[in-house]
């Protein structure tokens, strides 16, 4: 994303936004109500358990003609705890102008590897692309977009043979 688009989300540092699981993706919230503590700032962190799809997310940004670091735009990865106990992770921005996906352990530690890419690359796609929820759904009712807040209205179909197309949508917005 552009750099002053970044200034712009930044700005909006009260506002942050998540993805909520409850057994597997069923209940999100587009926003959450209360402010997470700012996790202490070491100028740049990404919890090597989920550095994998940060990278992967990075990759699949290149191969789409997207190139951007991670430090540069201020955009960290933490495993801990979120006050809402059924959000399974969520986008939040500081005052500081860092931005960070916050993941909950409990949610972490029970999914599968394609859950876990979904979840990150939903977080990214806000804090990196500035995306918003997307809940549109196709004709068979499967979800249009990885955006989608949660499965809450239309059913997330992320597998093998769907991921492409999806992350593609997800770039292409
Ligand atoms: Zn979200």
């Amino acid at each position: 994303m552009k750099q002053n688009q970044k200034k712009n989300y930044n700005k909006l540092s009260k506002y942050f936004r998540c993805l909520a699981v409850l057994g597997f993706f069923s209940i999100c919230f587009t926003s959450c109500l209360d402010n997470e503590p700012a996790p202490i700032q070491i100028d740049h962190f990404i919890d090597n358990r989920l550095k994998p799809y940060f990278d992967k997310f990075k990759e699949e940004a290149s191969a789409r003609g997207f190139e951007f670091d991670f430090k540069e735009l201020k955009v960290d990865g933490y495993i801990q705890g979120l006050s809402q106990s059924s959000v399974a992770g969520q986008c939040q921005t500081y005052e500081t102008g860092n931005s960070a996906v916050i993941v909950q352990p409990i949610y972490w530690d029970n999914i599968t590897e394609l859950e876990k890419e979904f979840l990150i690359f939903h977080e990214l796609g806000h804090c990196i692309l500035d995306r918003a929820h997307l809940e549109d759904a196709n004709p068979d009712g499967t979800c249009k977009s990885i955006m989608n807040s949660g499965g809450l209205f239309c059913d997330i179909n992320y597998n093998i043979r769907t991921r492409d197309e999806y992350i593609d949508e997800l770039f292409s917005n």
